[in-house]
Parts: structure tokens; C-alpha cells; sequence
């Protein structure tokens, strides 16, 4: 078989991989092991979302075991697998990592000290980058980042204003699912490459939530800031919240960071709302006032930023919606676009309805657009890039 990319997304109890031929946007396969650690599990499917198999007694007690085990049930479908490289998601790559890298030791140091920036995802990144060295010794490791895609900021889009030397220390805003915003851009770039030159505007409304104002394809401010918290109320996450809060909640109810760091991560946003869950499907089908008022919330903040990226850009030329929300939501997607006709906005029920790619209504000034995100083939094509740099011969 010819060399295939191999794609991971580690999270901290799970595994997320896609396996890709060397030319082309369809994966050969998809996995996802779970609970590792626990009771884990792995799927896997083909292309096409068909089951493959999978090989009796798999370990997933370590990263490692799971992805040796991955690489057995990959082996049984695809037999003499040879895997040129292996690209992997991190959420963090600093100010200074605008573009996929190839992974040395040097990288992998540099990456370790950025893992105080993102303590939730990062150490997990790099735990599924060593143990794909490990299972690979000899593919080409390549890391892809979250925060690649917004490098070039002006300072104003990048800065808090607290005193110069925390900017120099790193307090700053990054941005984060560049990956996403990446796909998105160029695929709207493939199918109407003027709009792609205009303001366009991306929300990406998933578990994680947040939206990019985009001016000529690039990145030019977006609602995440330092970490994955700031900016939209998301599935778990509480978004822009008063710095003073949680001055309070130290000062006043003892809470310390830990306690801090697991309220805004993992107890707020659609769940601490609703006080039922953090999936938007459940909180649609809910019908009590607390899912309802959850649900309002995270529409009005997506409405207050589309208002303020709007400025920033000057005007609107797109909104494009994107991820699990954003692509599957119509009543979502409506109430955020609701008596938005003031900026050119309007969009097509019907349209709406089916999730067509065009939501707006004919002539309006605005276009609104579904297109689905596909941060694996992202990462795919920079671990391909890397390959063919790696076999070109040097001048
Ligand atoms: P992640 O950020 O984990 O990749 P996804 O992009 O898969 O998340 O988005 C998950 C969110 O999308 C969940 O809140 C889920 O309820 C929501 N979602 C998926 N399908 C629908 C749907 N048909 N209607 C409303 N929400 C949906």
C-alpha cells in the first residue's frame, strides 16, 4: 500500500484519528477510542461511515496501548499500512507558531512550555504526539495548531490592556480553532473565491464555540482570547465573564484556581445555565425555562459579537455557520440572524430548514452559508505538505 497520513486529536481520555491516502479529501477511515484509562472503546468506520472491524481484547489503558491497538484494527482493514506521517492537533502553538511543524526534540520542548497556556489540552496533545513517536519511530511527526491560523493580529486584536511586560510574558489573546476556520475559509475560497476576498464572518458553534472576523482570507480578530474560555458561552464553558467575578469568587468565597478552573471549564455555560445538560439537541427537545433561558443566552452573545466583529471589519459580505450547532441547528441559526435586516441580513426559511449550503434570501446584501468544518483533513494536508518538503532535495 502506498504511504498514508495518519491524523490524532488526543484529549485527555480520548483519541481521535483519521487515516488518509496521499492524495485526496476522503479518509480511508475514521476512529475515536474512549474512556481510555477506564472501560475503554474504540469505532471505527470507512469513508463512507460503514463499521470496520476490530480486534478482540483491545488495550486502551495508555495512549500509547490505544493507539498500538488503533494501529492493529487499521492493519486488519488495510493491510501493509505504511503511515508517512503522522499530524497531530494542538490546541496552543504560542505567538509564535503560525504554520504546521515538523516535530524534533526542540519542538516537542517548546510545545511542553507552552502546556501552562492550555493546561486542559495541551499535556494531552503532547502525551498523543509521544506516543505516536513511539508507535512510528520513523513517520514524520507533524504538529497543526489551534492558534496557527490567527497569528498577524494587529496588536489592538491581540493585547489586553494590563501593563506591557504581561503581553511580553505571553498574557495575550490567541485565538483558537484555526484549524476550523482554516477549512472553512478555503473551502468558501474553492466555491466563491470574491466573497472569500471580502468581510466574512465564521461561527463555529460547537461544544467549543467561537467566531473569526475574516477581511481577505485572513484572520483578523476572534472571540477566544488567552485560553478556550473567552468570547461565546459554549457546552460546558462560561465565555466572557467580569474578571471581577472571579476576583469575588477568590476573595469572597475562598475559591482557589483549581476550584476556578473547574467551575469555567466544566460546570458552566449551556450545562450550568440549563442545569441539564450541555448538548443543544437535549436543551432544544427540553422545554423548561431554564434550557430555554440557556439557549437565549448563547444566541444573544453570538448576536452581540456578530454586531461587534461587524464593526471591526467595516461591514458584512458572509456569515458563515459552521460545526455540530452551526451545521445542524436551524432554529439557532434563525434566532441569530432574527431582525438582523438592518445590516443586509435575512435569510430563507425553507433554505434554513434544510441546512443548504446558501441560507439567504435572494439579493439580500449579506450571504449566510452552512458549510461543514473538517479540521482532520486540515491537519492532513500540513502533515502532507511536510512530507513533500521533507522528500524534495535540497538547493
Ligand atoms: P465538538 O466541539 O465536540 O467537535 P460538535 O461540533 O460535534 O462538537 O458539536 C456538538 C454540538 O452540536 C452539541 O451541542 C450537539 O447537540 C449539537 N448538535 C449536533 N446535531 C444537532 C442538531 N441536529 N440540532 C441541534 N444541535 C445539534
Amino acid at each position: 500500500m502506498k504511504q498514508v497520513i495518519l491524523t490524532l486529536n488526543a484529549g485527555s481520555s480520548s483519541l481521535k484519528f483519521a487515516l488518509f491516502p496521499p492524495e485526496g479529501d476522503i479518509p480511508l477511515a475514521t476512529g475515536l477510542v474512549d474512556r481510555i484509562g477506564a472501560d475503554g472503546e474504540m469505532r471505527l468506520k470507512d469513508g463512507n461511515g460503514g463499521a470496520l472491524p476490530l480486534p478482540k481484547g483491545g488495550d486502551y489503558t495508555s495512549h500509547t496501548r490505544s493507539l498500538a491497538t488503533a494501529l492493529v484494527a487499521l492493519e486488519m482493514s488495510f493491510p501493509g499500512l505504511s503511515v508517512a506521517a503522522v499530524g497531530h492537533r494542538v490546541v496552543h502553538g504560542g505567538p509564535d507558531f503560525a504554520a504546521p511543524v515538523r516535530v524534533d526534540e526542540t519542538v516537542l520542548s517548546a510545545l511542553d512550555r507552552l502546556s501552562p497556556f492550555a493546561p486542559l489540552h495541551q499535556p494531552h496533545n503532547l502525551a498523543g504526539i509521544r506516543a505516536a513517536i513511539e508507535t512510528f519511530p520513523h513517520a514524520l511527526q507533524v504538529a497543526c495548531f489551534d492558534t496557527a491560523f490567527h497569528r498577524g493580529h494587529s496588536f489592538e486584536n491581540d493585547a489586553f490592556a494590563l501593563p506591557r511586560a504581561y503581553f511580553d510574558k505571553g498574557i495575550r489573546r490567541y485565538g483558537f480553532h484555526g484549524l476550523s476556520y482554516d477549512y472553512v475559509s478555503g473551502h468558501l475560497a474553492m466555491i466563491d473565491p470574491d466573497l472569500a476576498q471580502g468581510r466574512v464572518i465564521i461561527a463555529h458553534l460547537g461544544n467549543g464555540a467561537s467566531m473569526c472576523a475574516l477581511n481577505g482570507g485572513r484572520s483578523v480578530t476572534s472571540t477566544m482570547g488567552f485560553s478556550a474560555l473567552d468570547g461565546l458561552a459554549m457546552g460546558t464553558r462560561c465565555g466572557q465573564i467580569d474578571p471581577g467575578a472571579l476576583l469575588y469568587l477568590m476573595q469572597q468565597e475562598g475559591m482557589d484556581g483549581d476550584a476556578i478552573s473547574d467551575l469555567l471549564y466544566k460546570r458552566s455555560g449551556l450545562l450550568g445555565l440549563s442545569g441539564l445538560s450541555h448538548d443543544m439537541r437535549e436543551l432544544e427537545a427540553a422545554d423548561t425555562p431554564e434550557a430555554r433561558q440557556a439557549v437565549g443566552y448563547f444566541i444573544a452573545r453570538i448576536r452581540r459579537e456578530l454586531g461587534g466583529l461587524t464593526a471591526v471589519l467595516g461591514g458584512l459580505d458572509a456569515l458563515i455557520f459552521t460545526a455540530g450547532i452551526g451545521e445542524n441547528s436551524a432554529p439557532v441559526r434563525a434566532a441569530v440572524c432574527k431582525g438582523m435586516d438592518w445590516l443586509g441580513l435575512s435569510i430563507d426559511e425553507t433554505r434554513n430548514e434544510q441546512n443548504a449550503p446558501l441560507l439567504s434570501k435572494d439579493g439580500a446584501k449579506v450571504r449566510v452559508m452552512v458549510l461543514p468544518t473538517n479540521e482532520e483533513l486540515v491537519i492532513a494536508r500540513g502533515a502532507r505538505r511536510l512530507v513533500a518538503d521533507s522528500e524534495r532535495p535540497a538547493a
